[in-house]
């Protein structure tokens, strides 16, 4: 989680010493998720599994990672195959789908655009032809773009495992800073989205410190559905201010039922601020995010609730 890191042992720490060559690593390039999975075993811990590499290559040259094997999963084709809407309209986003698959296309434009208008303003159109969706959320900074759209959507991960494969919440899968429920023997196989309910509007804010290249000091992800004027269900999510990306669901109980107007909002954003937990780094002190999330809460409800 070293290019956005925001909590954790390596946030704060300016200076970051990159090596001139990566120390030296096995590595071994997996054809199926059985070897992946059997190459990992193996390692038990001391391997890393590399699919864009735009974060594990950054990590290995400042130091932060040093495994003694790198299992190349690039060319194993059951994690790719992009995006699929499947029968009853939820979305399968194959883990290796990179970043700009992802921006670029056509049928999340369309049904969730949520999650292509986040990705879009992530890194840089290079880092983003090479990252995918999977290493985002793997790599689990906090700050991770694709997980506050993701868990707005109410996402689901597909993980491989020795023992078979199971279907887990999203909410569920970030266990700490850079810790997953992958643990060291799994691989996350896809991202499921179900099919949003009708009506659903959503909005993604971003808020650094410069204006390109830039990881998130706050940011947050809205979706609300309305019926007959009142909305029926929202959900608000941020990223950057805690350990893990987090939903607020007491911000969206002072949502549901109610019609969306300035005071549901404003008291929805105040409910978001109260359950940030953010950190002071240099990029922003804690009472600076904290203030943060209440704006950028209030503004995107404004945009879908008003
Ligand atoms: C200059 C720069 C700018 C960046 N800007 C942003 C930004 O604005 N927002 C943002 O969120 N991120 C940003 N990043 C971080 C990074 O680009 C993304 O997190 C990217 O999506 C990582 O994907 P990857 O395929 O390169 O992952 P990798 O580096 O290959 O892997 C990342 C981690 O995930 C694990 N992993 C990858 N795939 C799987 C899988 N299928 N199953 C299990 N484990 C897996 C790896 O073992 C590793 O631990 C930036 C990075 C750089 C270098």
């Amino acid at each position: 989680m070293e290019a956005c890191a925001t909590h954790g042992p390596s946030a704060s720490a300016g200076g970051r010493v990159f090596r001139a060559a990566l120390p030296p690593f096995e590595y071994l390039a997996a054809t199926s998720v059985p070897e992946a999975l059997r190459l990992l075993a193996k390692f038990r811990g001391r391997a890393v599994l590399l699919a864009g590499g735009t974060d594990v290559l950054v990590q290995m040259r400042t130091g932060k990672r040093v495994p003694e094997a790198v299992i190349d999963i690039k060319r194993v084709a059951a994690l790719g195959g992009g995006v699929k809407v499947e029968r009853g309209g939820r979305i399968a986003i194959g883990a290796l789908t990179t970043l700009a698959d992802i921006e670029h296309d056509a049928k999340l434009r369309r049904l969730v655009p949520l999650l292509p208008e986040a990705v879009a303003t992530m890194a840089s159109p290079q880092v983003r032809n090479r990252g995918t969706i999977g290493g985002n959320l793997c790599n689990a900074a906090p700050s991770a773009d694709t997980a506050p759209p993701l868990l707005a959507l109410d996402a689901l991960v597909r993980l491989h495992t020795r023992k078979g494969v199971r279907t887990m919440p999203l909410a569920e899968f970030f266990t700490g800073p850079g810790r997953t429920a992958l643990g060291t023997d799994a691989v996350l196989g896809a991202i499921l989205v179900p099919k949003p309910p009708r009506g659903l509007r959503a909005a993604f804010r971003k808020h650094g410190v410069r204006e390109a290249m830039e990881c998130a000091v706050v940011s947050v992800a809205v979706a609300v559905a309305k019926e007959r004027g009142t909305i029926r269900h929202a959900r608000v999510v941020l990223g950057a201010v805690a350990p893990t990306p987090l939903r607020v669901p007491a911000a969206e109980a002072l949502l549901v039922g109610h019609p969306g107007g300035p005071l549901d909002l404003l008291a929805a954003a105040g409910e978001a601020a109260d359950a940030a937990r953010p950190i002071t780094d240099v990029r922003g002190s804690s009472d600076y995010r904290r203030d943060v999330v209440r704006t950028l809460v209030r503004r995107a409800l404004e945009e879908v609730a008003g």
